[in-house]
């Protein structure tokens, strides 16, 4: 082990039941140190600069372990993919969940798809549940504006994304009677303080990775003031227990966070991996189980090329003077 406190790395590649951000694999790095395992997994396209603060999460991870819960479980949303009404109902209704998440604005569809599979949302999950909508960003603001108008007989909880740019979030905001979440326009931590300055959102979707750990995002958190919602890179369970853990955090969690993901893959590196029960995920850390992470190891040679391209490219603020990860074995 290395004097950064970290030891042991292997690399891993798990098949996606449904393909994300054009993936159809999900690939990362584990490591582990003395405060357990940390999941080290950037996208393919992210420069070492980018990759950095997702080193210090894995780091953080591996090293440090997490700040102390203040509850344990966290309340966590089901998500309705672009689906019929019909499907999206018995998404709802096998959820579990008291909140669903509709994704809208998909290519190719139209309003009338959104409106009943919003719609056949609110009748499954009944009077008392939350909807909020994702439109990643895909609409105009005169389109949201429209499409909130219309959608908000069904008793919207908030919007997220409903547009591409800050200025086009504080308009819709200025505009219409539905909250809106910034999730897109937030990939590193100034940016939160950049969307409360410019009115551009009423909650932030927070995910640990990208902010550089369990901490940073806390601090971020603290630094914005909105409430927060914690979502998943769409992790292992080992990257998935860092989000549930700042969840757990958090002074205030007044929503369900976005944490129900494990169910995008196909496998996990544990026996017992993070899903959510009765629309709760439980805060914990799972132990990788060895004969499930050797099912989907890779080789670990160009993760540790990466991580130790994103350590270097870390600046002095972050670094912590420890070294790189090295292949299990050693
Ligand atoms: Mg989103």
């Amino acid at each position: 082990m290395g004097h950064s406190g970290i030891g042991e790395a292997r690399a891993f590649a798990v098949p996606m039941r449904t393909r994300f951000r054009g993936q159809t694999v999900r690939e990362g790095l584990l490591v582990r140190g003395p405060a357990g395992w940390g999941e080290f997994s950037p996208f393919p396209e992210y420069a070492p600069r980018e990759c950095a603060r997702w080193w210090s999460a894995c780091r953080e991870a591996a090293a440090e372990g997490w700040p102390a819960p203040v509850r344990d479980s966290v309340p966590v949303n089901v998500t309705v993919p672009a689906v019929g009404p019909d499907q999206a109902a018995r998404i709802v209704a096998g959820g579990g969940c008291a909140t669903a998440k509709v994704k809208v604005a998909e290519t190719g569809q139209s309003p009338a798809d959104d409106l009943a599979r919003v719609e056949a949302v609110r009748d499954a999950i009944g009077p008392r549940g939350r909807v909020r909508i994702d439109a990643n960003g895909a609409w105009d603001p005169d389109t949201a504006v429209r499409m909130l108008a219309a959608l908000s007989r069904f008793d919207l909880e908030y919007a997220e994304q409903p547009c591409a740019t800050l200025e086009e979030l504080a308009q819709v905001r200025r505009r219409c009677g539905v909250p809106v979440a910034a999730d897109e326009s937030i990939r590193r931590a100034e940016d939160p303080l950049r969307v409360r300055a410019a009115g551009a959102a009423d909650i932030v979707v927070l995910k640990v990775q990208p902010l550089g750990g369990v901490r940073a995002a806390l601090r971020v958190a603290e630094a914005c003031g909105l409430p927060v919602v914690v979502s998943s890179a769409v992790e292992t369970s080992v990257g998935l227990a860092a989000g549930v853990a700042l969840a757990a955090a958090l002074p205030e969690l007044p929503y369900a966070c976005g944490l129900a993901t494990m169910h995008l893959l196909e496998t996990d590196v544990t026996a017992d991996p993070l899903l959510p029960h009765q629309g709760r995920v439980p805060v914990r850390r799972p132990e990788v189980d060895e004969r499930r992470l050797a099912a989907v190891e890779t080789d670990a040679a160009p993760w540790l090329r990466r991580a130790e391209a994103a350590r270097r490219a870390r600046g002095p603020a972050e670094d912590d003077g420890g070294a790189a990860p090295r292949a299990s074995g050693d």
